[in-house]
């Protein structure tokens, strides 16, 4: 047998196993923009599994900036930033996050998995210890096991769990990660306790701003500009492909960090450079999420009408982010359930594990901007009458 076919029986074996857990997972092409509205095949269905929060993925301004750039820069940076794939554009971008984010420097990187795996090692290693909250996304999760500091999972959002951590913990250095709204419950961290915890123990601080930029703060500079906490943090990570609207991160950070990042965090140093015309486009992106107010506004109002319609219906919701999940349980459940809500004209995914715990599957709707309020009554009628119920919690 060629190695090739020693892989395909391995990979025909496992997906067999994911398919019997109803766990494998299938690509499924979009033939239209990101939008409240997107075409699949041949349905037209209202999209509620986006993390596009203010509908600019397609924004004709941010779509302007990207193939003004394209014009000058071309489409590839044939390099890392350190070789030759590094343009004036880069540099503009990180300047005025910089400003957006009230920081004193900001570090781009190519998307939120490559700042995260990046980040975590750069700053801590064997030694030192990570804790992490229990619901992370994977990709600090990854992180901290890529560091080899010894990593203390606290159970999610205990500020209590984690000083007892911090204080029984021998470590050179100590680093306190945490989602600021935890991707797949939509809920949001005590981050002024864990950010006090922090300063008594001398930890440094990491936030995973990836589904509150844009979303949350006066200005839109996510739960850390909220709470006036931005001083208080060491490391605020925030992705450009949602609330954005288009891909990449960066990390709004010290001078110093930003500095070290550039010679130690492996996914800046050995892979090629974000292409200028997306850095361009996030820019044109910031200026939107500052200069148009409304935009979150609009995305406030979609948020409390569909929490206080999931309220009608009697599942509890609080409306603390653009994200709403709806437990029910087994993938089975959550399959079927998306399924029939696809047949009302309702796209939402079904989350299983790994994403998710065991008996956790669930429907996650993300609100939009860009939706109307008939779209956001059309997902509540489904809703209805397609009868979902929460399951077990
Ligand atoms: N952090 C969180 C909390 C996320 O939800 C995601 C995206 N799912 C990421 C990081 C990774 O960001 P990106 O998609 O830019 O790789």
């Amino acid at each position: 047998m060629s190695d090739e076919a020693v892989a395909a029986a391995w990979a025909r074996e496992d997906l067999e196993a994911l398919s019997e857990r109803g766990l494998r997972r299938y690509l499924e092409p979009l033939d239209s923009p990101q939008g409240p509205v997107v075409r699949v095949g041949d349905e037209t269905l209202v999209n509620f599994s986006s993390n596009d929060y203010l509908g600019l993925a397609s924004s004709p301004t941010v779509r302007a900036a990207a193939l003004a750039a394209v014009e000058r820069y071309g489409v590839g940076t044939g390099a890392s930033r350190l070789v030759v794939g590094d343009t004036a554009a880069h540099h503009r971008l990180e300047a005025r996050l910089a400003a957006f984010e009230r920081a004193e420097a900001v570090r781009l990187f190519n998307s939120g998995y490559a700042a995260n795996t990046g980040i975590i090692p750069a700053l801590v290693g064997p030694g030192d210890a990570v804790f992490s909250d229990a619901l992370n996304h994977a990709s600090l999760v990854d992180g901290c096991r890529l560091s080899r500091a010894r990593v203390c999972v606290y159970p999610h959002a205990d500020v209590e769990a984690l000083e007892r951590a911090l204080a029984q913990t021998p470590a050179r250095r100590k680093l306190v990660v945490t989602d600021t709204v935890f991707s797949m419950d939509g809920d949001v961290a005590p981050l002024r306790d864990i950010a006090t915890a922090c300063r008594a123990h001398g930890a440094a601080l990491m936030v995973d701003e990836a589904h509150a930029t844009g979303v949350l703060g006066h200005r839109g500079a996510g739960l850390c500009e909220e709470l006036g906490l931005e001083g208080q943090v060491d490391l605020r990570m925030g992705t450009l492909g949602k609330a954005l609207g288009v891909m990449g991160a960066y990390v709004a950070t010290s001078r110093a960090v930003a500095d070290l990042l550039v010679s130690r965090a492996r996914p800046f140093v050995f892979s090629t450079a974000l292409p200028a015309h997306l850095c361009a486009a996030a820019e044109a992106a910031v200026d939107a999420v500052e200069g148009d107010p409304d935009l979150r506004a609009r995305l406030w109002r979609n948020i409390r009408r569909f929490a206080d319609g999931l309220r009608v219906l009697g599942v509890r919701a609080e409306p603390r982010s653009a994200v709403f999940p709806l437990i029910l349980g087994e993938p089975g459940r959550a399959l079927d359930a998306a399924r029939r809500l696809r047949e009302a004209g309702v796209l939402v995914k079904a989350i299983r594990p790994p994403t998710v715990p065991e008996g956790t599957s669930r429907l996650r709707f993300c609100l939009s901007a860009a939706h109307t309020v008939g779209h956001v009554d059309l997902a509540l009628e489904a809703l209805r009458t397609v009868g979902v119920r929460r399951g077990p919690d």
